[in-house]
């Protein structure tokens, strides 16, 4: 995991964003953050799993999909099953290490 500043690469209304290996975030103080680190280990974990790639073809596909059943962009990215996998976990530090790979399928 490489932590990099940056107001310019993060989409405004976000925190983060992951760019296997790197992870983009708005403000350093965020480096400190348990929750946020956590948030964004489990998006390495589905980016690795994944061979990086097809995540980002998987992400967007499915942003698409969520937008046409939810009322705003905010709720249709909540619930892209990588991102109710990492929101339910990302406050359980000891989550990535008993993670079965391909857990995000379970958050479809
Ligand atoms: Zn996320």
């Amino acid at each position: 995991m490489i932590l990099i500043t940056s107001k310019y690469l993060v989409p405004k209304g976000y925190s983060g964003i992951t760019l296997f290996p790197f992870v983009f975030m708005r403000d350093k103080s965020l480096a400190k953050n348990p929750v946020f680190v956590n948030h964004e280990r489990i998006h390495l974990r589905q980016q690795a799993e994944l061979l990086v790639l097809p995540f980002y073809l998987w992400y967007i596909t499915e942003y698409f999909i969520r937008r046409l059943t939810y009322p705003t962009q905010k709720e249709a990215y909540r619930n892209i099953s990588f991102e109710r996998e990492a929101y339910a976990n990302e406050t359980d530090v000891d989550y990535l290490s008993q993670r079965k790979p391909w857990s995000f399928l379970k958050h479809l």
